[in-house]
């Protein structure tokens, strides 16, 4: 079979028909490994994707395209797990009943008292995803990926990452007998890549996002592939029910701490801060808090934050940073929604902002990727405008530690 692509690629050859199992590093065929796992159970409420702007329902499927309807009024909308309602025993319903997991969730919920009093908060805490099966957040997402490749027998996941998300999904797959293939950039941190290589997962160069996603997109037309992540420019966000992965890291910070008042969130397209809104919302709707905190998204360089003064969400908002899990030039509805939807907002923190942040982190004996010390920075500004009062209730997201940030060590540790 012939692919063509017209993307800008440096490295890009499909060495076997995509159609083709892949090659597993423990000598056994992923299929071998694949019948061995077992198939999850759907949630029997689970009764498809509904578009987060104009509420039309649809069947679920392997790819995600986003809304039709709305994409015909020229706004690029994600679609989310719909659940049918009036189900009181199920304060938060997920995709997957019984679903594929390797550990992840239920991190730890840190009281950082010192650093509350330093920038004057009643209380802050940190939800440490480093404490993931994989070190970041993404398995959380991943998990569910895995569910819904499984329950729709594919064989392949593929995605664009050259970070924490490519290692998640290389680590999963491998688990569950699926093949994985990554589109990742030129300069791949080697830590991630020498990882990507032992677990058997397939790595295609790029030189940009739009050609990562050209690469996943034209992958996922192919029965039973699966893309996890966004293909779509305008962005549109991960996969839907995999991003409903993210919505227990509500339930537990209620129940590890109570409600808080803010969630301080690293961002890049925003499935992430969405998940955590959706959980909230869920809890909302059960009647197990009686308010949402707000989400404030904290961004590199200013991309949400100009869609928020009214520029174009789906405009171009290029920027470098050292912030390399959070870096990219476009805003997505999910992450507009995260933030309007709760009162929150956007902030931007600098890479030396971050780095100080960060440093203050290392001092605390907490370990954090750069982008996500910059909560803290942004929670230094948050309080500075009075959006966060002296008696409020804070939590830091800390998606990842400073293990494997290619931006680690900093250069005044
Ligand atoms: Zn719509």
């Amino acid at each position: 079979m012939t692919l063509v692509t017209t993307s800008p690629v440096l490295d890009f050859k499909f060495a076997a028909s995509p159609a083709d199992p892949l090659a597993s590093p423990s000598g056994e065929s992923p299929a071998m490994v694949r019948d061995r796992t077992p198939k999850p159970a759907r949630n029997p409420r689970l009764r498809g994707l509904q578009c987060l702007r104009c509420d039309a329902l649809y069947p679920i499927t392997l790819t995600h395209d986003g809304c039709p309807a709305c994409k015909r009024a020229g706004i690029h909308v994600a679609l989310r797990a719909s659940y049918l309602p009036d189900s009181p025993a199920d304060t938060m319903p997920m995709p997957y009943a019984s679903g594929f997991a390797l550990g992840e969730g239920g991190t730890p919920l840190q009281q950082m008292p010192e650093l509350a009093q330093q920038f004057g908060v009643a209380r802050l805490a940190i939800k440490d995803e480093s404490c993931n099966p994989t070190g970041s957040h993404k398995d959380r997402m991943t998990a569910v990926g895995v569910a819904q490749a499984l329950d729709f027998d594919a064989h392949t996941l593929v995605l664009a990452s050259s970070g924490n998300a490519a290692v998640s999904a290389a680590h999963y797959a491998w688990a569950a007998g699926l093949g994985c293939e990554v589109a990742t950039y030129e300069g791949m941190p080697a830590t991630f890549a020498r990882q990507l290589d032992a677990l058997g997962a397939r790595r295609y160069v790029f030189a940009d996002n739009a050609s990562r996603w050209a690469f996943v997109r034209e992958r996922s037309q192919y029965p039973g592939y699966f893309a996890l992540t966004n293909y779509r420019l305008p962005a549109l966000g991960s996969a839907p029910l995999a991003i409903e992965g993210y919505k227990p890291i509500a339930l537990e910070c209620v129940t590890d701490g109570g409600l808080p008042d803010h969630i301080v969130i690293p961002t890049a397209r925003g499935d992430l801060a969405w998940g955590i809104y959706a959980g909230f919302r869920d809890l909302l709707a059960a009647g197990r808090i009686a308010r949402l905190p707000k989400l404030w998204l904290v961004e590199p360089f200013a991309r949400l934050s100009r869609v928020l003064a009214g520029g174009a969400i789906n405009g171009s908002y290029p920027g470098h940073t050292d912030q390399f899990s959070t870096a990219g030039a476009t805003v997505t509805y999910l992450q507009w929604q995260a933030a309007t939807a709760t009162g929150g907002g956007a902030v931007v923190v600098d890479d030396e902002q971050a780095r100080a942040a960060r440093r203050l982190l290392t001092a605390a004996g907490v370990s954090a990727e750069l982008c996500a010390a910059g909560g803290l920075a942004a929670l230094k500004q948050l309080r500075e405008s009075n959006a966060i009062a002296a008696d409020a209730h804070v939590v830091l997201m800390l998606t990842a530690s400073a293990s494997s940030d290619p931006s680690w060590p900093d250069r005044s540790v």
